[in-house]
């Protein structure tokens, strides 16, 4: 089997993605735009490319993990790119959080072109992607799958065939609006909770042995907000873009999201004041500011 793996986006995620690759033995070729990132894969034992040409004269299969739909457009359609390098026979998975739709517009350019296409967004943030526990949700042909889950294994154990193409997108989509929901109904749980005096770290451990819990609670408190380390390695503009994306969809399908909709609001309150390149996880700070209230957990707390 041919092991050569191209990977284009060496960010937050795409970085220790790739460096488990190298780690499981493939030969990976890395683009971005960074040439720091660029950089940083050569010095794991990666290959350094200089262009998406190059990605793409290299390597039978092509792994994307860019900011969004419009990035990973420009990535297939722009000069230069995978729709007028790639060749007949190749596969790309997009393991990006995209825009459905754009996905299966693309997915039926490539196609024209002999290209394969499938849809292979993750979830369990940048700690899954250093550890290799991340979720990966497929859209597109089964058979394709099949045969690649060996490389998709990689970055986790639970890979889900999800429906056509696009359909790993749309679920991504929602998992981020409910644990963007859930992170800021938390939040708010937790800002009244020290107000009346409880304390943080005994109200999630009730929580987390409770009907209340979430991945919010489980996680993101414990790790990242008691602790005010904030440092989770999602920034608050692409889980506003994820979020958005579920409520787009639902707009196109004339569904209400009522709460969803509230989510979005606050997010965009967030990205619109400053916060866009805050870690997700200090939202809670936008509420803090609002309601003079601090939520510390005793790890973080002075004396
Ligand atoms: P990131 O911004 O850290 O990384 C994206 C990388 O793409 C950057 O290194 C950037 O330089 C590069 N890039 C931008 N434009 C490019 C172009 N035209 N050509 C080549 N490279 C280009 O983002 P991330 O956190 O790694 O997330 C990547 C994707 O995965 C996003 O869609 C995100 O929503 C999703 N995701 C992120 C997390 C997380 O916890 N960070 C978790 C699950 C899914």
């Amino acid at each position: 089997m041919d092991t050569h793996v191209g990977f284009i986006g060496l960010g937050n995620m795409g970085t220790p993605m790739t460096r488990r690759l190298v780690e499981a033995g493939y030969e990976v070729w890395g683009y971005d735009v960074r040439p720091e990132s660029v950089e940083n894969l050569r010095k794991t034992g990666g290959h350094g490319a200089a262009s998406i040409g190059e990605i793409a004269e290299r390597a039978p299969v092509i792994l994307l993990c860019l900011p969004d739909s419009s990035v990973v457009e420009s990535v297939i359609e722009g000069e230069g790119g995978l729709l007028s390098m790639a060749k007949a026979g190749q596969l790309i998975f997009d393991m990006s959080s995209s825009y459905p739709p754009s996905t299966v517009r693309l997915g039926e350019l490539l196609k024209a072109k002999g290209v394969d296409f499938l849809d292979a967004p993750v979830s369990g943030g940048v700690r899954g992607a250093v550890a290799g526990t991340l979720t990966v949700m497929v859209g597109g042909d089964v058979r394709l799958l099949e045969k690649w889950e060996g490389l998709l294994r990689v970055f986790g154990p639970n890979i889900f065939h999800i429906g056509a193409l696009g359909t790993g997108h749309t679920l991504k989509a929602l998992n981020n609006l409910l644990s963007a929901s859930s992170l800021v109904a938390a939040s708010e749980a937790l800002i009244l909770a020290t107000r009346l005096g409880l304390d943080p770290d005994r109200v999630i451990e009730v929580l987390n042995q409770s009907t209340g819990r979430s991945d919010a609670t489980v996680t993101k408190f414990p790790k990242f907000i008691l602790p005010r380390t904030f440092d989770a390695g999602f920034p608050v503009g692409l889980l506003r873009k994820d979020v958005s994306i579920a409520l787009r969809l639902a707009k196109e399908e004339k569904i209400p999201m009522y709460s969803g909709k509230i989510v979005e609001q606050f997010l965009t309150y967030a990205t619109n004041t400053g916060a866009a390149d805050w870690d997700h996880t200090a939202l809670i700070r936008i509420l803090e500011d609002w309601t003079g209230e601090k939520v510390q957990g005793r790890a973080s707390r002075p004396g």
